[in-house]
């Protein structure tokens, strides 16, 4: 039979930690947003080993009072919150009581302490939960928190993190994201001996970006400030060239907190729409201000997520305040979009109804909200959808057969029996359509070939077969390349630097805010190369691989794809032959689709066109 047990103090101490301190980041945090609640201005973080083995938080702020500080390791002790009331009113990063409480469950803590004004501050030691006697002491005003061993007494929490330099990149992104919130805080963060960033603390937030992603960043932003209704969206917005592959470097704070909303990302990007390309994501730093008792904070115990009270009116101003500072500046508009003049945009408006339904489906699908009235956009997209279609039409031997059909499968059109090998009948090149694929003909088949996807798939065979067997050579670049990048980056590349070298990359650090590219494993142009680099970063930076292919394949594949033929590039005769060539090779091996899946040709028999043609039924 069961037994209902109530849990011993320090075990139910130590699940409750889990909630708040669940890596080394989380603590830094916490640590951090006390240290911005006591009023300080100049905060020093030092890690050492990914923060496991070692945290210093020191602030400049009003201190502990001598007679409370063993208050302040108490469960739901805090000097923030009186009563219930005040949840509504919040204006500090903390309120709960349950950090410190939480951090001393699992680690060995040592506070050193002043109030403001006073004339000794206290020393206290807590070692996995015990606290020592208390010592009185000589110290500056402000508060010295260190964190040694976290975790050395919950295993299973342990066994959860992840390599040292991947909790210190952690806790290098949320210490930037709390700098970038406070740019009047003068910030200094030290790793393992090493100083990785420090704010001065004057206030301006570009300065804050400059020392913190570098001048690129800082010189790549446009402005945004815009109020409406008692919300105030301010900060920055980055021009297209600082767009990534994914949303590491989109910072939103609400009332100055770091926090993660989905949404407002969402948002963001769909006012940079046509602005950037498909697939990447815009920098931006925003910061909405509105009344603390409009948010509720409560929703996540790490305060991370919150929820606004008048959520469409919020997304709606936060579009409005984006777009405003987009189409401000012309030169942003890179890709197709036609230069919105700044009265257009003021007289623009959002039916909320969109916002709502965008709400509801948040993966924007075509066309669904916010889309411009442009009717320019994309017209390639159609010329090309008329074609497909009427390849795809299957006359069904009566009634109109300018219906598209059903979409072909893939694998349904590329046959064994289709192959270009299998007869000794020459292929022939016929030429080329869109200039984008390549059509051949052999034997009784019609074939239409993808050169972008065919190409990036034999570069890739081969790439692959050369990493195998003896690495991918790579080229030395007569004059190296300069890529600023950030800690986060740095790290992985220099964590990374015997498998970057297997493929051909040879990257080393280059003073505090840069790496130096000297070998890579194609020639191109600067642009292209600093893209493939970052690319691959990113791909090593991700937790886990996504899709069918390992790290290794995709970096593997980001080279092919940078290397390979475009789509919408005339080829010479000569250059279609080779193509047509590198296919029937790659059928050999019983290769038919790109790297990720998508089919290299497609076919048409004779007798299908005939059929579609009605000359035979
Ligand atoms: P909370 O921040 O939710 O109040 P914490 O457990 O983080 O709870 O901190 C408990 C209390 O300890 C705080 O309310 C504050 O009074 C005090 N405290 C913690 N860190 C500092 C600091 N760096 N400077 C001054 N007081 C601090
Ligand atoms: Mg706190």
């Amino acid at each position: 039979m069961a037994e209902i047990k109530i849990l011993s103090q320090a075990v139910a101490d130590k699940i409750a930690a889990g909630e708040v301190a669940e890596r080394p980041a989380a603590v830094v945090k916490e640590l951090v947003e006390n240290s911005i609640d006591a009023g300080a201005d100049r905060i020093t973080v030092e890690i050492k080993k990914g923060g496991i083995a070692y945290i210093s938080v020191e602030d400049n702020g009003k201190g502990i009072p001598y007679d409370e500080v063993e208050f302040a390791f108490v469960r739901h002790a805090t000097s923030k919150l009186r009563d219930i009331e005040d949840l509504f009113e919040i204006q500090t990063m903390g309120f709960r009581g349950e950090a410190l409480a939480s951090i001393c469950a699992v680690s060995d803590v040592e506070i050193v302490t002043k109030e403001r004004g006073a004339d000794e501050g206290a020393f206290v030691t807590v070692n996995h939960g015990v606290a020592s006697k208390k010592e009185t002491v000589a110290c500056n005003e402000g508060t010295l928190l260190v964190v040694k061993n976290l975790f050395a007494s919950v295993p299973a929490r342990m066994k959860f993190l992840k390599k040292d330099s991947t909790e210190a990149g952690y806790i290098t992104d949320v210490l930037g994201r709390i700098a970038l919130s406070k740019p009047n805080i003068a910030f200094r963060y030290i790793c393992d001996g090493n100083e990785i960033f420090s704010t001065s603390g004057d206030g301006k937030l570009k300065n804050a970006i400059l020392n913190i992603y570098g001048i690129d960043h800082a010189k790549g932003v446009l402005e945004v400030c815009h109020q409406e209704l008692g919300v105030k969206v301010s900060g920055v917005v980055g021009k297209s060239e600082l767009a990534r592959g994914n949303r590491a470097r989109q910072t939103l704070f609400v009332n100055g907190r770091y926090i993660k909303n989905h949404v407002v990302s969402k948002i963001v990007e769909e006012a940079y729409r046509n602005v950037i390309m498909t697939g990447k994501f815009p920098f931006f730093v925003l910061n909405i201000e509105l009344a603390p008792s409009l948010v509720d904070v409560n929703v996540h115990p790490a305060k991370t997520e919150i929820k606004f009270a008048n959520e469409k009116e919020v997304y709606d101003i936060v579009y409005h305040a984006v777009k405003n500072a987009i189409y401000k500046k012309p030169e942003i508009n890179a890709v197709s979009a036609k230069p919105v003049s700044s009265e257009e945009t003021k007289t623009e408006s959002v039916n909320p109804h969109m916002v709502q339904e965008f709400m509801k489906n948040t993966v924007p699908s075509k066309g669904l909200v916010f889309s411009s009235p442009d009717k320019e956009e994309k017209p390639e997209e159609n010329t090309f959808l008329k074609f497909e279609d009427l390849f795809k039409a299957e006359p069904k031997g009566k009634g109109t057969n300018l219906e598209p059909g059903p979409e072909p499968k893939a694998e349904s059109v590329v046959t064994e029996e289709g192959s270009l090998i299998g007869t000794d009948a020459p292929i022939m090149v016929i030429g080329q359509v869109f200039d984008t694929y390549v059509i051949a003909q052999k034997d009784e088949k019609m074939f239409l070939i993808d050169q972008h996807a065919a190409h990036e798939r034999k570069r890739f065979e081969i790439l692959k077969k050369d990493y195998e067997e003896r690495g991918v050579s790579g080229q030395y670049l007569l004059s190296p390349i300069v890529l600023e990048a950030d800690n986060h980056e740095m790290q992985i590349a220099l964590d990374n630097k015997e498998l970057l070298s297997n493929m051909g990359f040879e990257i080393e650090s280059f003073g505090k805010n840069s790496l130096i590219i000297r070998q890579t494993p194609l020639i191109s142009d600067e642009e292209e190369i600093k893209n493939l680099v970052l690319e691959v970063i990113e791909i090593l930076g991700e937790s886990r691989p996504a899709g069918l292919l390992s790290f290794e394949e995709r970096i593997l594949d980001s080279i092919s794809c940078k290397y390979a033929i475009k789509a919408n590039k005339r080829l010479s005769a000569i250059e279609m032959e080779a193509l047509v060539g590198d296919v029937e090779e790659l059928e050999k091996d019983g290769i038919t689709t790109c790297p990720h899946g998508r089919p290299i040709k497609i076919e048409f028999s004779k007798r299908e066109l005939e059929k579609m043609f009605k000359r035979i039924v």
